[in-house]
């Protein structure tokens, strides 16, 4: 596996390579969900490229930069062990350079809705820094997780307004799970493990309010949404930011009478002061 740590080690290792590439974008601290995406890739292309960098530009909370967990010997020693062909560690330099010129993107209502609302900002950042990479990987293949569906659908739409769509095709990998249910994230590093169990309550309170809306598609959104957030409350979380249905456009559904299909329930609540999200496809 090679190691590479600035843009022109990164241009001339990938001159080298032929064939189709996939590429994983992430902050480190990986677990096994940032592996199945490697697994993934290798399983779609010939080369697979993965990137470690703690992005500052899409935290809007400074101390939730400063805590981020930096693992990145045992994070290397994974991917080595995940066959991964490559790895891209820049620094903050290489990656925004003096120069550099943040573009805007113009995301629609997308970025002020649940995480966006909760992290203004944040989907700027991410935007930034996804399209900062691809530029200089120009890979064939993008492999992000469903377990930030918010994240994807964000992406998805800077692809088309970068045009980006008909050279880089985004492939959207399931969400990996601990044994329990618990979404696998590097945040989970922080729970002690009573509240890891308490956590479950996330994925089974989705899996109760979709087993609802299957039973009755007319069923009260609002009363599940309440319902929900008391449950979640009632595990032991501080705060629930949002439990929300969204639809095929990605708009926060209210009342179940409208013409546009639901097409998912995102959530985001707090333990121990570790923000979780997690969501489930309708
Ligand atoms: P991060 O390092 O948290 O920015 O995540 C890097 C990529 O891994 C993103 O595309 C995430 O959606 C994805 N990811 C994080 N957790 C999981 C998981 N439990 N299952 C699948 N993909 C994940």
């Amino acid at each position: 596996m090679k190691v590479v740590y600035t843009n022109e080690a990164l241009a001339l290792s990938l001159s080298n390579i032929q064939g189709d590439l996939g590429f994983v974008p992430t902050m480190g601290a990986l677990h096994d969900g940032h592996i199945s995406l490697i697994e993934k890739s290798r399983s779609e292309n010939k080369f697979t490229i993965c990137s470690i960098f703690v992005n500052q530009k899409q935290f809007n909370n400074a101390e939730d930069f400063e805590k981020y967990p930096k693992t990145i010997d045992t994070d290397l020693a994974k991917l080595e062990l995940a066959k991964c062909d490559m790895v891209f560690v820049p620094t903050n330099e290489q990656i925004y350079p003096a120069n550099f010129k943040a573009p805007y993107y113009e995301l629609g209502n997308i970025e002020n809705v649940l995480e966006g609302y909760y992290r203004p900002g944040h989907f700027q950042g991410v935007c930034i820094v996804v399209n900062r990479l691809l530029d200089l990987i120009k890979p064939n293949k993008l492999y992000l997780g469903r377990k930030d569906f918010q994240q994807c659908i964000v992406i998805q739409k800077m692809l088309a307004l970068q045009k980006l769509e008909a050279t880089i095709e985004l492939c959207i990998v399931r969400t990996k799970r601990d044994q329990f249910g618990l979404a696998l994230s590097s945040r989970n590093l922080r729970l002690s493990e009573a509240a890891k169990r308490k956590s479950l309550i996330l994925i089974n309170s989705l899996q109760h309010a979709k087993d609802a809306l299957n039973r009755d598609e007319n069923t009260d959104l609002t009363k599940i949404q309440n319902d929900s957030i008391n449950e979640i409350k009632k595990a032991g979380f501080e705060s629930v930011d949002y439990f929300d249905f969204i639809n095929e456009d990605f708009e926060v559904i209210k009342d179940n009478n409208e013409s546009k299909r639901i097409i998912a329930i995102l959530t985001a609540a707090t333990i121990d002061a570790v923000r979780l999200i997690d969501n489930i496809e309708i």
